[in-house]
């Protein structure tokens, strides 16, 4: 069998060597248009912040290397531009501009996506990057390294972008991060967004949303980048807009691709030519949660389906149950994960979405590095399937995120999460762990035990008409009356029993004990702050 795979970085060497694996006698060549194969597009922010010191720590393997290591053959420097599905062929030219002619008897496109370039001026500027290969961190880098860099725009405020701009900021450049949506951070909840927006700028990474890139300016390097706003002043600049399918050479084969110019497959990654195979960024794969068309441009997704489809080349029937969104970033002094559905999302998905915010210990609180996770769950009310979360915090986020994947994969509800047999000992997490504590606070919410107002609610006003009582563990509250949980007895002075009364503590938690002993003493309107003042900007009035 003659393979030939189109692209070598994630997807397409994971493709070849796990199909050489499989079936040593297949004849697997590489073809890729760059002179790197299978590096760690992943680790391209950590480079430029040093956290990776040399180039060659991002190359997982050389040409030369993969080839011994696997037997499938490499052939750099040779960009595909033709298909000729009736002969079986491809079409490729080398870098001296010369056309070859090869057959196949199965191929694999994995030609990845590459950044947007929006056709604006000013982009060809030197001071001005792109984020996606090697060669790209490394002369970000060697230009900060040069001196002279204060001020970098990012233009972007997704993952890469956020990356970008934590490891240049912690390279003592100040960092402006454009965004035309009206927050960065996208796929999670707006009130998160805020937060992570508000944090960003404690850590001198300023945010513009809802504010549109016209181009960058400057005599033979850049000094300003235009906005529909105002211009910003600026040494450097970081395009990390999003990316683009390259299946530019697809056309006129009569490959189905999706409108967003990504290649249509089904769960075998077949193309509508079950001959060729589309696998990574260039693929459309299908969300596991709603089962419609979603795309994961992502490493972790480049690796499975690569890896799905070298089983189906061999023969196996391997289906692949579909991407969750999920995704875990740095940020300074923060880390940010998440999977399955946002809130906003599984209301458009049609769910009956319930959420909860809380906030809890991330280890045994008295052990040295204890922090806090923040997290929001989403369910479906009906079902009580758990749908999605979103976790920040400290420590490790990805160990609430991938719990998740697990049980949202297995449509565990949040009765089954509620007493599984997590791991404990204080180092690492608490008695009850961090994800069930949630689940628990969430059940309560959902059965009526906890009432709340969640962030979203009151920042978008609900608390108007509301009285603001701190039940912190002391006074936090400028001009809001406080009020001891420990000493209600019954009637609280100042209260009427009747009266709307949100409950204001730290964290939640003893906003639900209060709210649950003056439930007892006759009070019918409080409602928990969630996510406290840990998570919300509090005022009395
Ligand atoms: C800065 C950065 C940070 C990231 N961080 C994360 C992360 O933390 N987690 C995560 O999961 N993902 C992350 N990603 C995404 C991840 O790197 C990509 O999803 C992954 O590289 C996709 O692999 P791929 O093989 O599908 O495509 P690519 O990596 O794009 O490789 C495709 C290759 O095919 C070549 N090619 C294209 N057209 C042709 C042609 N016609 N002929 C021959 N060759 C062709 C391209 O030149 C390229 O070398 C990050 C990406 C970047 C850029």
């Amino acid at each position: 069998m003659r393979v030939i795979i189109v692209g070598g970085v994630a997807a397409g060497t994971k493709v070849a060597a796990k199909l050489k694996r499989e079936d040593r006698s297949a004849d697997v060549t590489i073809l890729t248009k760059g002179k790197d194969i299978s590096y760690a597009g992943c680790g391209l922010p950590y480079y430029v912040g040093k956290v990776i010191p040399d180039r060659e720590s991002l190359v997982v393997n050389t040409p030369e290397k993969f080839a011994a290591l696997t037997g499938a053959k490499v052939i750099t420097g040779m960009e595909v531009t033709k298909v000729d599905r009736a002969k079986k062929t491809v079409t490729a030219v080398n870098e001296a501009g010369e056309e070859s002619i090869r057959e196949y008897d199965r191929l694999v496109i994995a030609s990845g996506a590459s950044p947007i370039k929006p056709p604006l001026p000013g982009l060809d500027l030197p001071q001005v990057f792109f984020m996606r290969t090697p060669d790209d961190a490394v002369e970000l880098r060697r230009t900060v390294e040069a001196g002279g860099m204060k001020r970098a725009v990012v233009v972007g405020g997704g993952f890469i972008g956020l990356e970008i701009a934590e490891n240049l900021t912690a390279m003592g450049i100040r960092c402006n991060v454009l965004d035309m949506a009206p927050h960065v951070f996208p796929g999670f909840d707006e009130e998160i967004q805020i937060f992570v927006e508000n944090h960003l700028a404690e850590h001198g990474i300023n945010t513009m949303t809802g504010t549109r890139f016209e181009g960058v300016t400057g005599e033979g390097k850049v000094e300003k980048v235009q906005t529909d706003r105002r211009a910003l002043k600026a040494d450097l600049v970081v395009l990390s807009i999003g990316v683009r399918a390259n299946t530019g050479f697809l056309k006129d084969t009569g490959i189905e691709l999706a409108p967003n110019q990504t290649v249509l497959v089904n769960d075998h990654m077949q193309t509508s030519d079950p001959d060729i195979y589309a696998v990574g960024d260039c693929a459309m794969v299908t969300s596991r949660i709603t089962g419609k068309a979603a795309w994961s441009p992502m490493g972790s997704t480049a690796n499975i389906t690569g890896r799905m489809a070298a089983g189906n080349l061999t023969g196996k029937d391997v289906a692949y149950h579909g991407a969750m969104g999920t995704a875990v970033c740095q940020l300074p002094e923060l880390n940010a994960g998440k999977t399955g559905l946002s809130e906003a999302q599984a209301k458009e998905a049609g769910f009956d979405a319930v959420s909860v915010i809380m906030v809890t210990d991330d280890k045994a609180h008295y052990m040295p590095g204890a922090g806090s996770f923040i997290i929001k769950l989403v369910a479906d009310r009906g079902s009580r399937r758990l749908l999605g979360v979103q976790v920040l915090g400290k420590g490790a986020v990805d160990k609430v995120v991938d719990t998740c994947v697990a049980a949202i994969a297995m449509h565990a509800t949040v009765d089954d999460i509620a007493d599984m047999d997590f791991a404990y000992a204080p180092p690492f997490s608490t008695a009850i762990h961090p994800l069930s504590h949630a689940v628990n606070v969430l059940m309560n919410k959902m059965d009526g035990t906890l009432e709340t107002m969640t962030p979203a609610e009151y920042a978008s006003g609900a608390a108007e008409g509301y009285k603001v009582m701190d039940v912190s563990l002391k006074p936090s509250i400028e001009g809001a009356p406080y009020v001891d949980l420990t000493k209600i007895e019954g009637e609280v002075e100042g209260f009427a029993k009747d009266e709307p009364i949100l409950l204001v503590c730290a964290k939640g938690k003893r906003g639900y004990l209060t709210q649950n002993r003056m439930k007892y003493y006759g009070y019918t309107k409080t409602r928990v702050l969630e996510g406290g003042l840990a998570f919300n900007e509090v005022e009395a009035e």
